[in-house]
């Protein structure tokens, strides 16, 4: 009677590459690389870097919890902000090295330990959420910029006050204009306007003077 042998069986093992065995669990094959994590902390920062030879599972291990912390606490600093989308994609040229390594085998003197889990993919975690971060911040400057920061001005009504400053005031009471447009130059305010109100700050350095916005005002019913 003839065995039957199942095919994944009656093949061949293909020669194990034991150019390396993984520093961790001595598995082959494995490869020489580096990943690298960061953390920002508003003035210091610290970079973190995990070197060695690992096998596929154990490198896969490294690289998740190296990318996994930076997604949450790279962020947070001016020059931390630029240096982790660095990181985050230094670690994924680390993980398509990874991606080349066979399923790790212990190896053959059988002192082999087993590989480190490589746990949950990276967006899996609830660390993920360390991602929106970048995304937020660049929301906020974009709704600035789209909002144009002071046209929430047009409608409201002024009045002039001594001196050469105004008071927003509610239009129901007596008032001196209402704001039609804020824009950059006074030449863009509409023909019919009555004024414009400079809205300027002082240079932090030299005291001088700088203009922000300039607001159109035109007339309002209680003028
Ligand atoms: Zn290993």
């Amino acid at each position: 009677m003839t065995e039957l042998i199942p095919p994944h069986l009656s093949a061949p093992l293909a020669a194990v590459d034991r150019t390396y065995a993984c520093e961790n669990c001595g598995c082959s094959p494995a490869a020489p690389m580096t990943f690298r994590g960061h953390r920002g902390m508003i003035i210091v920062m610290q970079f973190l870097k995990n070197k060695g030879v690992y096998c596929r599972d154990c490198g896969l291990a490294v690289f998740r919890t190296m990318t996994s912390r930076t997604l949450v606490q790279g962020w947070w600093g001016w020059a931390s902000f630029i240096i982790t989308p660095f990181i985050l994609l230094y670690n994924l040229f680390g993980r398509l090295k990874l991606n080349k390594l066979a399923t790790p085998v212990p190896a053959p003197e059988g002192w082999a330990g087993a590989p480190w889990s490589p746990g949950r993919p990276v967006y899996q975690r609830p660390t993920i959420v360390g991602a929106l971060v970048p995304l937020a911040v660049v929301g906020v400057f974009v709704y600035a910029a789209a909002t144009g920061g002071d046209s929430s001005k047009v409608g409201q009504c002024i009045r002039a006050t001594t001196g050469d400053s105004v008071l927003f005031v509610d239009c129901d009471t007596a008032n001196d204009g209402v704001v039609t447009k804020v824009v950059d130059d006074e030449d863009q305010c509409p023909s019919d306007s009555i004024g414009t109100v400079e809205e300027f700050h002082e240079s932090r350095y030299g005291g001088s003077k700088i203009t922000d916005d300039y607001l159109c005002i035109g007339t309002s019913e209680q003028v």
